[in-house]
């Protein structure tokens, strides 16, 4: 047994479905790793630049014997054999994998930063992660419910909640 790390899945080109099973299978045949929990899907507007189509959404949970850089580095890999291309900030892709945290590691680097910052306001991560583990808690003091309360009390609408894949 290792480290139970999170990562969460997206992409708005190809056949996203079918490229984050892959990835999961990529990901999750390693020695390394196996799957613990999985999320449905989710459909979210994109973040950034509008002029790009929805994306699909999910988060994993893992247990991996990876450090994290490695298993970062692993994600990136497996970024690339989908087909990832860097255009613009936040735009199009076929697969972005983010570690969203590893253990209750806290850290911030060019390369890493954790928990991934992004994770408190997005709630195309808080709700894929509330599936499968409601009960994580941000550094910050609050648990990944609380956040997502936290969204909605501002405002923000829930997505609609997709297949299991
Ligand atoms: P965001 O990080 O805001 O979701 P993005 O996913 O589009 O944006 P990328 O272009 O995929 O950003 O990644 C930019 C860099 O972020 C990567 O080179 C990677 O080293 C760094 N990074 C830092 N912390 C993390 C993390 N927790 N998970 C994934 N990448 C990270
Ligand atoms: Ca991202
Ligand atoms: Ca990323």
């Amino acid at each position: 047994m290792g480290v139970e790390a999170i990562i969460a899945f997206g992409g708005n080109l190809g056949d996203v479905k079918n490229t984050f099973i892959s990835a999961r299978k990529i990901l999750t045949g390693s020695d390394s790793v196996s799957l613990l929990a999985c999320s449905r899907l989710y459909r979210s507007p994109p973040m950034g630049p509008a002029d790009q189509p929805d994306y699909l959404n999910a988060v994993i949970a893992i247990d991996t014997s990876f450090c994290a850089l490695p298993l970062l580095h692993l994600m990136q890999k497996i970024e690339a054999q989908h087909g990832r291309i860097r255009k613009r900030r936040w735009g199009e892709r076929s697969l972005d994998l983010d570690l969203i945290a590893y253990d209750d590691m806290h850290m911030q680097s060019a390369e890493l930063t954790l928990p991934h910052p992004g994770v408190g306001e997005r709630v195309f991560v808080l709700q894929p992660l509330c599936d499968i583990r409601p009960e994580w808690q941000h550094p910050a003091g609050r648990s990944a419910q609380q956040l997502l309360q936290d969204l909605q009390a501002s405002g923000i609408d829930l997505l609609k909640q997709g297949e299991i894949w």
